[in-house]
């Protein structure tokens, strides 16, 4: 099997201190858990960034602020960075969700469809998804194809189609959503059955259904993605940290017999092709690590 790619998930866009203390909201607390969690084992660090406010915003300043404080706290540290594309709750417009493309980050999520949040609709008309994809191709961004259900792979296989996403194709499923596809093995199964040619996936689940989820991957061959953006638990009324997450997830995978990919291998798996530089240092500096 393919050595396995661990993403880390660490803020996402509704989650509270109240809700879990060990969530990092600040760019600081951002980028130091992006450098604990790559120092487990994580290659990819999926990223949202807040306002003063503690609420999503899709600021590209802030993003850019988070790249470079990785850089300082570590400057060995070689994560590949995802920026999220999704906004939250309504608060962004279309455009400023597609501003962080802008900044070239390697990777960027790219959610291929409309649905139901427990108590929103979460909107990517396909008129959007269009231009996020032309955004994406223009700045060498790797879309992460987030399929919240299979309606979604669908989505996606037009857009391949079209010429507007290249292989290899890099699929995060979603699961377990309220409105969208249940955790279930089967249901993952059949996702995977979907897939066009040339494309790797990956899976998250919310809350409980993360940890079973990211199993299944290691057994199926696929990669996974674990932190709190997802889950806030590391078991039955426990407050779970990123850090003991990606651990618990890379020690499982090792067991298994999954050795883990590093950032440079998962590049070469992905085929990353962003401009490094300019992702890692978008001050203009010139240093880029290996
Ligand atoms: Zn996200």
């Amino acid at each position: 099997m393919d050595k396995l790619i661990v993403s880390v998930a660490t803020t996402g866009s509704p989650g509270t201190k109240a809700q879990n203390p060990h969530l990092p909201i600040t760019e600081e607390e951002i980028a130091a858990d992006a450098v604990r969690c790559w120092n487990l084992g994580a290659a990819i660090v999926h990223v949202h960034v807040r306002g003063d406010d503690g609420l999503v915003t899709c600021d590209p300043r802030r993003y850019a602020r988070v790249v470079e404080l990785i850089r300082e706290q570590a400057p060995g540290c070689d994560i590949i960075v995802n920026m999220s594309t999704g906004g939250g709750a309504g608060r962004t417009t279309d455009d400023e969700r597609r501003a962080p493309v802008t900044l070239g980050p390697e990777i960027a999520s790219f959610d291929a469809g409309s649905v139901n949040f427990p108590d929103r609709v979460f909107v990517n008309s396909p008129q959007f998804l269009e231009q996020l994809a032309r955004d994406m191709l223009q700045y060498g961004v790797k879309p992460e194809i987030e399929c919240f259900e299979s309606g979604m792979i669908e989505n996606a296989r037009r857009l391949i189609a079209a010429g507007l996403i290249g292989p290899p194709y890099w699929f995060q499923f979603v699961l377990g959503v309220q409105g969208a596809a249940p955790a279930t093995v089967k249901q993952l199964l059949h996702m995977v059955e979907q897939l066009p040619p040339d494309s790797l996936w990956s899976v998250c689940a919310i809350g409980r259904a993360q940890l079973p989820m990211n199993v299944a991957a290691l057994v199926m061959g696929g990669h996974a993605r674990t932190g709190l953006e997802d889950n806030h638990y590391y078991s039955r009324g426990v407050k779970a940290t990123n850090p003991q997450l990606v651990e618990r997830l890379v020690r499982l995978g090792r067991e298994v017999g999954r050795e883990i990919a590093t950032p440079a291998e998962a590049r070469a798996m992905l085929g990353l092709t962003g401009d490094r530089r300019l992702a890692s240092e978008p001050s203009g500096a010139t240093e880029a690590s290996g």
